[in-house]
Order: C-alpha cells, then structure tokens, then sequence
C-alpha cells in the first residue's frame, strides 16, 4: 500500500478536506461455478481522489428505523466488510431513500428492538452524558472510526458506554429531553450528524434537528489529526514519504 501511494502520489489532491480514499479489495476468481470457497483470489487496492465530504458544511440527516429489515445476525457475517453485507442492505436502503431518508437504522436481528448501525456506519448517541454505541458483538462492522471516535472522547472526559441501547431508552430519552446528539462514524465522512428520526409511523427531532457540540469537536479534532495540524497522541497517523 505504501509503495502505491508513492506510485500514485500526483492523485493525491491537495485543497482542505480532500483525501486519496483508499480501498483494499479482495475477490474470488477461480474460473468456476459453484458454492464452495475459491482456491484463488485477487487482492487489489483501488486508489481515487475525493473531494470533501462537506462542501457546504454539516447538514443533520434524518434516518429511518427498519424493523422489517436486518442486514446482519449472530453468527453471519456482520462484523466483516464484505460485499455480501451490502447486497442484503440495499432493499431496506431504497425504501428510506424514497421516504426522503438519507440512511437505514438497523437493529438487532433477533429481537429487533436494539440499535446496531447506520447505513454503512456505526451509530452514537449521546444520552445526558453517556456517549452510547453498540458492543463489538460480531453483528457489525468493527470500525476504525468507531475506535477513534470512542478514544478521543474518552480522552476528553466523557463517559463512553460500549452497551446494548434499546429504541424504547431512545424513545424515552427523546421524550425527557435527554437525547442531545446522534451522529454515525466512518471512513468517508468521519462524523455524520442525525437530525431527524422515524421510527414506528413518527418522525422525532434530535438535538432540535442541528449538530451537537460533541458531534462537531469529533470531527475537527479528526480531521485535523489526518492532516497533521494537530498532535496525534494515539499514533494513528504514518509518513510514508519524507
Ligand atoms: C465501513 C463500515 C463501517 C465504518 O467503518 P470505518 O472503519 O469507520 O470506515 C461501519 N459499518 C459498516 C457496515 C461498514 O461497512
């Protein structure tokens, strides 16, 4: 990987916010059909140069909560970034996006009742002071953002809770006013604030509909990490070129 950003290095754009977005891809191509496991592979990073994420600032989504829909169960293969996850995404995806949601909640697959994550991303929520996502139990997808975001708050002094978080604690937590901030983490856009939530037939503001303080520090203080404008404590950053 080092020595094909260096190959690609005039890709690398170069105005604030921008990134080269890298992605390790692995596909099966044994010239056959059949449902086994392949006896060959083709391991490939894709390189390409994005623009930035937020070109006229953050803008709250709204999210839709299926209870219809699970893209991942226990003992699947949820906590991995495989394709196959996506295919069973898709469905549930194309109904919140006619619905005028920008992305799914999904919820656990036995009981449909505890939050997992968002979209292709994981899901916080800040509730009095508990910052809240849900425990690495093998249905979703270990991020490194999840990691990163759970780290710098802990740093700062907030409480963070790796726990099952039920829709009834949201709802309850909405309606008592203790809901501050929502937002989902992930490579491409680090912080995503949420705005808006349906869920059961209702549409519930959270955070009166604007991103919250912590939201905004988490991604400054990211972001400013990535682009070597900050100290990084936590070693996340390496140079590959002098
Ligand atoms: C990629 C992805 C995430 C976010 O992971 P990052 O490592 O932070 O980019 C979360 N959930 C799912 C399902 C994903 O595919």
């Amino acid at each position: 990987m080092k020595k094909l950003i260096l190959l690609e290095k005039e890709w690398i754009p170069r105005g604030s916010g921008t990134s080269l977005y890298i992605r390790p891809t692995m596909i099966a191509t044994e010239p056959a059909l059949g449902v086994h496991p392949a006896h060959e592979y083709l391991f490939f990073i894709i390189v390409g140069p994005v623009g930035t994420y937020y070109p006229e600032g953050f803008c709250p989504t709204k999210i839709f909560v299926t209870e219809e829909y699970c893209r991942s169960a226990p003992g699947g293969t949820g906590y991995c970034k495989a394709g196959g996850n996506y295919a069973a995404s898709l469905y549930a995806g194309e109904i919140a996006k006619n619905m005028g949601y920008t992305q799914v909640l999904w919820l656990d697959a036995i009981e449909r009742k505890f939050v997992e994550e968002v979209g292709t991303s994981n899901m916080f929520f800040m509730i009095g002071d508990e910052l809240i996502t849900a425990p690495l139990t093998g249905t979703i997808l270990p991020g490194v953002t999840r990691d990163s975001v759970i780290r710098l708050a802990k740093s700062w002094g907030v409480k963070v809770s790796e726990r099952r978080l039920s829709m009834d604690e949201v709802m309850a937590a909405i309606g008592g006013g203790a809901l501050r901030e929502a937002f989902a983490s992930g490579t491409a856009a680090i912080v995503s604030p949420v705005g808006q939530i349906y869920y059961r037939g209702k549409e519930h503001p959270i955070g009166g509909g604007k991103t919250g303080p912590l939201t905004e520090r988490l991604y400054n203080e990211i972001l400013q990490i990535q682009y070597g404008m900050k100290d990084d404590p936590f070693g996340w950053s390496m140079k590959i070129a002098d």
